[in-house]
This record gives structure tokens, sequence and C-alpha cells, in this order.
């Protein structure tokens, strides 16, 4: 979930490797990189129903009081043109680049003033990320204006800058050596070069969603035990874990203090083996009942135990491998055709870095709709679990789970009936409305029905 809108450039070829440390650890939300709610104390409690209107029929669970909806239909489209406007502007800036031999003039330049291969990527390399990062931040700034406009974010400039120039910092450190090992394993295997990288990105991987945790999520917010913050919480959250036959022990729960940036709702799961945890955000104890923190950390302890990090990981591993495969057919293919006009050599060519992230950035694009489907599957399993988990802990857990998702949907300024689309293509989650419906109507405990994780 925290695909980070900086760096958009490197986000095809690094979430795959590095932010999928991450990724696994979806929240509760959909599309968070936009985020929250209109100013300071966006209503915690459900919205009131409202009459129904052709964008929000009566049957719905989810909906809004006409001046949220205008707003959250606005931001929602916003949100959209923003995704696919990022996909569209990295191709067009990657094919200009290209067109204008900037890759083949920085390789020339790294050439020049030294004759090895591994300093001339050290030279290489560092300016080509800084670029390409600079390039998006129209995007990010635009986007980051929006999330201030809408009351979604309270971050102030000088702290966004500086958010901005450590995930700078970041892909430097971690994107440099990570591509010298690529075109170190292209020079020496020139054919199967996409197997071998991707072998050795597997460990990488699981190296990421250890450390992501521990080393790179405190970078850029705050986390406290949860039981030193809110011990009255903790004790009902390990009432629900007992209740739902976990071991989750309080010292892997976490409150982040996420008040300081934005203002919406929020709880995940992150890390693997010992670095594994719960994270609530503190803006979620504040604004939602204790009931409804219930359901949206049920719902996280059912990514927790149906091991979806571990089931994300494989899926990535295995949307990787054809990734590369492609690139590997795909890249070949348009230096072959556009060697002369594009001056570049073959895909041992520093300059070929470019042509390797437009191809990873189509593909990624075309494979959203495959990934999206993919999370969404684990976030409605999730749903359902973290409802059967609150039964007998809160009076009604349908009306709990809606009630919660209403929150969130207001919070984040959700349009109850989002393009079909754009859902199919960008969203992790289910739409809000589809969550609240199924919430709604789900109650396993009747009889001749069957929970489906828990027994009766
Ligand atoms: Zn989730």
């Amino acid at each position: 979930m925290h695909a980070p809108t900086r760096a958009r450039f490197l986000i095809p070829f690094l979430a795959l490797i590095l932010v999928s440390g991450a990724a696994p650890a979806r929240a509760q939300q959909s599309p968070p990189p936009t985020q929250p709610a209109s100013t300071q104390s966006q209503p915690a409690q459900p919205t009131p129903p409202t009459q129904s209107t052709p964008e929000q029929p009566a049957s719905q669970a989810y909906t809004l009081p006409p001046a949220i909806l205008a707003k959250a239909i606005t931001l929602t489209r916003l949100r959209a043109i923003l995704a696919f406007g990022g996909t569209a502007w990295t191709i067009l800036v990657l094919l200009l680049v290209l067109a204008w031999r900037w890759p083949a003039a920085l390789r020339n330049w790294a050439e020049r003033i030294t004759p090895g291969k591994w300093r001339q990527g050290l030279l290489f390399l560092p300016p080509a990320i800084i670029f390409l990062t600079v390039v998006s931040l129209p995007f990010d700034i635009y986007s980051q204006h929006i999330q201030r406009a809408y009351g979604l974010s309270v971050q102030s400039w000088p702290s966004w800058t500086l958010d901005q120039l450590k995930g700078l910092a970041l892909s430097i450190v971690v994107m440099t050596p990570l591509l010298l090992l690529l075109f170190w394993i292209i020079r020496k295997s020139p054919r199967k070069w996409w197997l071998w990288f991707w072998l050795c990105t597997l460990p990488i991987i699981v190296f990421a969603v250890f450390i992501s945790p521990i080393w790179i999520e405190p970078m850029f917010n705050h986390f406290s035990p949860l039981q030193q913050s809110d011990p009255a919480l903790t004790v009902r959250l390990e009432q629900l874990a007992h209740h739902a036959g976990l071991d989750i022990p309080p010292s892997r729960m976490f409150l982040m203090k996420a008040s300081e940036k934005v203002t919406g709702l929020n709880a995940y799961v992150t890390g693997i083996g010992a670095s594994k945890r719960i994270v609530v955000w503190d803006n979620t104890i504040k604004k939602l009942p204790t009931n409804e923190i219930l359901f949206v950390v049920g719902h996280e302890m059912g990514h927790y135990v149906l091991h979806h990090i571990y089931k994300a990981l494989a899926f990535t591993a295995l949307v990787l491998v054809v990734l590369l495969w492609l690139a590997y057919v795909c890249v070949g293919w348009l230096i072959c055709r556009f060697q002369s006009r594009w001056q570049i050599r073959s895909m041992d060519d520093w300059a070929a870095l470019a042509v390797l992230l437009l191809v990873f950035t189509c593909f990624s694009f075309l494979f959203s709709p495959i990934t999206n489907s993919f999370s969404r599957w684990e976030e409605h399993q999730a749903d359902v679990f973290g409802q059967e988990a609150i039964h007998s802990l809160v009076p009604d857990p349908q009306v709990t789970a809606q009630k919660a998702f209403v929150a969130l949907g207001s919070t984040y300024l959700e349009a109850p009936n989002p393009n079909p689309l754009v859902k199919f293509w960008l969203y992790s989650h289910p739409s809000i409305s589809e969550r609240a419906n199924f919430a709604a109507h789900y109650d396993p405990w009747l009889p001749g029905r069957h929970p489906r994780y828990f027994q009766k």
C-alpha cells in the first residue's frame, strides 16, 4: 500500500523488488497513495444515510451526504487521472529522452572518464536515478497539493520535501548496487540474464521485506509499541487474537504516528519472520470506536494468519520472472530496431537502462489488473476473517464492519460508485461500497451457514 508516488519511474522496476516489502503489507484502505479525508476531523462516526441519487442507489451500505459526495467523486476521478496520467507521462519522457539520445550522452560521459565497467556504472546510475525522480516531481507535487487541498494531508511542504529527499537517497543506495548487479549479469550471460537476475532478486526481496519495518519505514514515520501508548486497546486486541486462536503477542503490535502527516485511517501487516508485525495508525485509534478498531485489526490479523505476505511474495516472484523474460525479449528487439537512432549498442550498454525502464513501465501497467486482482482477492479474504473474528466480541459484527467501512470511505473521500474499469485496473482493494455491502449481508452464524475461517 505504500507504493510511494516518489520515484515513479523506479516503481515499475523496484516495486516488485524493494517496495514489495510494503506491498504485501496492504492496508485497510483502497487507493491509499492518494490519501485521506477532508480537514481536521472527518467524522469517525458513520455518515448518516442520504437520499438515493443516481450516484448512490439507496440499497447501498455505503453512502455519503451530498456535500462530501461531490468532493469524493471529484477526488476519485482525480486519483484515476493521476494514476493513468503518471504512467503515460513516464512512457512519454522515456521515449523523448531516448529520441534525444540523453542516455547515450550520459554513457559517453561515463566512458570518457573511466574504462572500468563498475566505475562507469557508479557514474551513470545515480544521475539517471536523480533525473528520473526529478522528472516525476510535477506529478508528485500536484498529488501532494491535492491531498492538502482536500484535507487528506496535514504535512508541511518542508517535511514533504524532506521525505522526497530521503526517498531519493534510498533509491540511489538501493538501486545502484542492484542495477550494477543486473548489468554485470547481462554482460556475463546475455541470453539467460533474466533468469539469473530473477534468482538473485529472490533473496533480496525477502531481505527487503524483512528489513522494511525495521530500517525503512521508521525513516518516514514514528512507531512505538502499542502496549505503551494504549494498554487498554492492547488488552482488547489480545482478546481478539486469543478468540481468533492466533499467536500475535503485544510485542508484535505497533502504533504509527500518522497524524503528523495525514488524516486517514489505516492499519497494516508488514515484515517477515522476526520483523512481522501489525501496525495501527494513531488516527484510526483516535477516530474509530473500539469495536470498529477491533474489526480493522481483525482484518489485519487475517492477513497475518492467512500468510498473505508469503503468498504475495510468491506471487510477486512469479510476476517478476514473467516481467524479466518479457523485458529480455522486448528490450532486445527494441535495441535491434532502434540501435542507430538511440545510439544504444546492446543490452549491456548502460544506456539500455532507459529501454529497460520503458518496457518495465509498459508491462507493469498492463499487468496491473492481474496484480490488483490478486490483491483484491487477499483483501476480501481478510475482510471475511475480520468479520468472523469479532463475532461474539462485539454486539453486531455486520453493523460494526459496515460502519468501519463507511468511516474509512468518508475519511478517504471514496466515491460510492467508482468507474468499473478504473476499479478493475487500479484498485488494490475491493471498492468501499463492495466491502460495506458484503459486510452488511455477511452472517455465516445463521443456521445452515458456516463461517469460512472459524468454527461455530
Ligand atoms: Zn488488508
